[in-house]
């Protein structure tokens, strides 16, 4: 290996390459650790100290309880396709990759579960057991990459998340490692009602913050019998937006109700997947139902009736499995796809209460002219989880600036409409400012104390998911002095 070997009298780098069998799993000279200097939020770069390539628990303690007791900061990364910056080493971290940790170790048919490690890749769960009937719902548009041990810290979704619930509705155990390098096990494996906290619903969507995740047990689901997949087109985004709340409230649960505008259909069918949407209308839905055949031709009518009473220019169903596949390809690969019409893209992530919709779509709409940036909107239509794409050229100085800005703007509409600022993707490093949005000084002290209790020295992971300290730390010890005994 050539290069600038930066670290390589560090005493520290030897140690832990001790710890992982040598240096064939440490990553320490400059030129390599550039390919870990940030994940999908790519607007921050912070070189790692080191990356190290545990292959199984004791691996992994070890090196947490070396970085413990020497003062390192540390963090966890999966395929490091997070979107809001979770892994990136704001604090020049040694990075604790997962990604050889990747066996799928058991799989429980008879109690419809399956244990993996966590570099295990999302798809192949469902690849490993389809022929058997049985696939794992949650499933990112980046499934066929990302980590279930990633999936559990920003507890995922996905398109069919709508109605089977996302990551956390599907986690039934997990192993630990916590940051000082105690191994422990929490859940009960799906024994419902266990004694104690939940810390099962605590540590998903952790992101990364209150431990390592080094085993996970799912729910795994048995395939349903049939589904049908509807694709519809809309002149109005008014009446694309409607038809969402009118499946809903007929009582129809899709597995699906996705959703895309204008400007996101133009980007997926410049792409790599184009299915020959017509270029002019202003929306479309892609609307999955399934369960038993019996009850499914009625959905699918009832669904072609809501359409039409919401003036659908053209509507139908997907012929055989090839197209049903081509169009969610179409959808899935949608942010990438915005390459092909914008030099740069920032995704965003907020949550709405579904029957807003109409009015944030045109209020995200203002946003962009105010920004004097193209905004496009590909989502979750049928759980309210918004994804505005803020299209920009970081080229021109100052439109980088202005995308983030007008990200925060979006997130700002979605909090004012009784939402939230993220439904899948994690705030990390992107959304701490914009947690105030959505908590007071206290309710975020509620959390850092937490945080505290299981990060004390905050070596793991520091620097994200809440809003830079001040107010809150002049609060905390506030309320130290005024708990303090009075002597
Ligand atoms: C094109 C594209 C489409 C996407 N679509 C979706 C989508 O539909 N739904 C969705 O929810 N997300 C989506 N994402 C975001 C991303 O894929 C998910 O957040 C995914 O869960 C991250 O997994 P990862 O393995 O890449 O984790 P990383 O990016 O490596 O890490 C993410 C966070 O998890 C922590 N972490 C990783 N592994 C562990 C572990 N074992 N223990 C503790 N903490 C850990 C890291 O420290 C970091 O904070 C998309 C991303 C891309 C690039």
């Amino acid at each position: 290996m050539i290069g600038n070997l930066v670290n390589t009298k560090d005493s520290h780098i030897k140690n832990l390459a001790k710890i992982v069998g040598g240096k064939k799993s440490i990553l320490y000279h400059k030129e390599d650790l550039i390919a870990y200097d940030c994940d999908g939020f790519t607007l921050h770069k912070h070189l790692p100290k080191a990356v190290v390539f545990p292959q199984n628990t004791k691996e992994v303690s070890d090196i947490v309880r070396y970085c413990s007791e020497n003062g390192l900061p540390f963090l966890a990364r999966g395929a490091g396709t997070g979107l809001s910056g979770g892994a990136i080493p704001l604090n020049g971290e040694v990075i604790i990759s997962l990604v050889r940790m990747k066996k799928l170790l058991r799989v429980d048919l008879e109690n419809r579960r399956a244990v993996v490690e966590p570099g295990f890749v999302n798809l192949k769960l469902t690849n490993s057991i389809s022929h058997k009937g049985y696939y794992y719902a949650p499933d990112p548009s980046s499934q066929y990459c990302c980590t279930i041990g990633g999936n559990v810290a920003e507890n995922a979704g996905g398109a069919h998340c709508l109605k089977y619930g996302v990551t956390t509705n599907h986690i039934l155990g997990l192993e630990v490692v916590l940051p000082n390098g105690d191994i422990i096990e929490i859940g009960q494996n799906g024994i419902p009602d266990s004694p104690g906290y939940d810390l099962l619903g605590l540590l998903t969507g952790s992101e990364g913050t209150l431990g390592i995740v080094t085993k996970i047990t799912v729910r795994i689901l048995k395939n349903p019998e049939a589904k049908q997949t509807v694709l519809a087109y809309f002149d109005q985004i008014e009446d694309g937006s409607q038809a969402v709340s009118d499946i809903i409230s007929q009582g129809i649960v899709p597995a699906a109700l996705e959703m895309m505008d204008k400007i996101a259909i133009e980007g997926v069918e410049a792409a790599a997947f184009p299915v020959g949407h017509p270029k002019d209308i202003e929306a479309l839905l892609l609307i999955e139902v399934d369960g038993i055949s019996a009850g499914i031709e009625e959905q699918i009518n009832q669904i072609l009736e809501v359409c039409k009473n919401r003036n659908v220019r053209e509507v139908k169903v997907a012929k055989d499995e090839e197209e049903r596949a081509r169009w969610w390809a179409n959808r899935k690969t949608g942010f990438g796809a915005m390459g092909a019409i914008s030099p740069d893209y920032l995704v965003q992530d907020g949550v709405i209460p579904r029957s807003k919709l109409p009015e944030v779509l045109r209020k995200i709409n203002r946003v962009s002219e105010d920004y004097g940036l193209r905004i496009a909107n590909i989502f979750h239509a049928g759980d309210g989880n918004l994804h505005p794409l803020v299209l920009f050229d970081a080229r021109v100085p100052g439109e980088t600036e202005k995308a983030l800005a007008a990200g925060s703007a979006c997130l700002q509409v979605c909090a004012d409409a009784g939402g939230t600022i993220t439904g899948e993707h994690g705030v990390g490093i992107e959304k701490r400012e914009e947690m105030r949005f959505v908590f007071n000084d206290e309710e975020i002290i509620a959390q850092t104390n937490i945080r505290d209790v299981f990060n004390p020295e905050n070596l793991l992971n520091a620097g994200k998911l809440f809003p830079s300290p001040g107010r809150c730390v002049e609060i905390k010890q506030e309320l130290k002095e005024q708990n303090a005994p009075k002597i």
